[in-house]
């Protein structure tokens, strides 16, 4: 184990980190809480992570001097999204312990090698094409239609995603995804979305986070509720079991999230995952004993794992660069004067539409006293 304060050849015991969001910045926080150090590298002069680093190597990811900075600062090191090039991760893996490695993330990267793991799982997933070819294009059946074209790299938020409902709507969105690698989902009636997020030790220990309940908007992630009865009871075994064997199931070190469908009948269909802590577990920062931020600090470091335990309901409200008045701030005075509010912003400079500006976490008593609370929240938020 890397043990926080620790000299590790010469230097105070670091933990580094390939990309410097949001994810980064609060990975950043929970290492120097831990007492590390800590290294970011991010070609961005302002990017969140960055700001707040002990060092900050301002390079491409794929820069030779760059990585070889990092390695030359850092004990261990991490990725906080999941495009990180896996050229990269190999080259870092070769010389340090990387954590989730470069396999794991490469299949995270590929919608369609995402897919077919999660069937040698065993655990359902959409009816679906992987469009890669004009012939594949033909060969489509008609029964995955209504669907979503979605590139089969580099989406995210809803970006690279085309709704069809016919197949000339089909041959048109994929000549405006630019032909290039995709995968078509048959459109499922959707009753709700929930999310799982686990975190495993190289030694193979795995714990897990309660299942959360996420609302989207405009493809965005928008409301995360976790409570008592939030999903149904059936459901919850259902897909930490899910998780946990997609995780298992490539080896996986560090902090994974899985997102889930629940269909209109009540069954649990997996749509994809992320290689790192996901927006849906940022209520774990003040309703659970351990952050999903500790746990990715934990695994990277070979520190032991103990079950967190969530110690309050929690609802988290997303905020995007829409709520912010031209040249000012929403109201924080008004909303941090509600019970159980705690209001982490990134750091970024401008606010706008659509962009993740920070997440308000609400916790409290009871459900009904959390619903509340973010109902009023969301009312003073516009
Ligand atoms: P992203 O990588 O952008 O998060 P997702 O594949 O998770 O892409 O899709 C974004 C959202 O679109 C999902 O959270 C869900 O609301 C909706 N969606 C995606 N695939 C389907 C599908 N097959 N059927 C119905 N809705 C879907
Ligand atoms: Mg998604």
């Amino acid at each position: 184990a890397i043990l926080p304060g620790a000299m590790v050849n010469g230097q105070p015991a670091t933990l580094g980190v390939m990309g410097g969001g949001q994810l980064g910045r609060m990975f950043v926080h929970a290492a120097q809480a831990m007492g590390y150090f800590t290294a970011v590298l991010d070609p961005d002069t302002a990017s969140p992570a960055g700001l707040v680093s002990h060092h900050h190597i301002q390079t491409d990811y794929l820069d030779e001097q760059g990585l070889a900075q990092l390695m030359q600062r850092c004990a261990a090191i991490t990725t906080e999204f999941e495009n990180v090039p896996a050229p990269a991760l190999m080259t870092l893996g070769a010389q340090r312990p990387v954590a989730p490695g470069a396999e794991a993330v490469a299949i995270a990267q590929d919608r369609a090698a995402e897919k077919a793991h999660f069937v040698r799982c065993g655990v359902p997933v959409a009816p679906h094409a992987v469009i890669a070819t004009p012939a594949q294009l033909a060969a489509v059946g008609d029964d995955l239609l209504p669907g979503i074209l979605k590139t089969a790299r580099m989406g995210y938020d809803g970006k690279g995603q085309i709704r069809v409902k016919t197949r000339e709507e089909l041959t048109a969105a994929w000549d405006q995804l630019k032909n290039v690698p995709c995968v078509l989902e048959k459109m499922l009636p959707l009753q709700a979305e929930c999310s799982v997020i686990v975190a495993r030790g190289a030694d193979g220990q795995i714990v897990n986070f309660p299942v959360q309940l996420n609302l989207h908007r405009e493809g965005i992630l928008a409301v995360t509720s976790v409570y008592e009865g939030a999903v149904p009871a059936e459901l919850v075994a259902q897909a930490v079991a899910a998780t946990r064997a997609i995780a298992e199931g490539i080896h996986y070190v560090g902090v994974l999230c899985v997102e889930f469908f629940i269909l209109e009948g009540g069954q649990l269909v997996v749509n994809e995952m992320a290689p790192r802590p996901h927006n849906s577990g940022h209520y774990t920062m003040n309703a659970c004993d351990q952050s999903q931020f500790e746990l990715q600090v934990r695994t990277l470091a070979g520190l032991p794992l103990t079950q967190p335990r969530q110690h309050s309901p929690a609802i988290m409200l997303n905020l995007l660069g829409d709520l912010w008045p031209e040249g000012g701030a929403p109201a924080w005075d008004k909303v941090l004067a509600l019970p159980g509010t705690h209001l982490h912003l990134y750091g970024k400079l401008s606010a706008r539409p659509g962009r993740k500006m920070g997440h308000l976490n609400i916790t409290g008593a009871t459900p009904e006293a959390v619903r509340a609370t973010a109902l009023q929240a969301a009312a003073l938020l516009g």
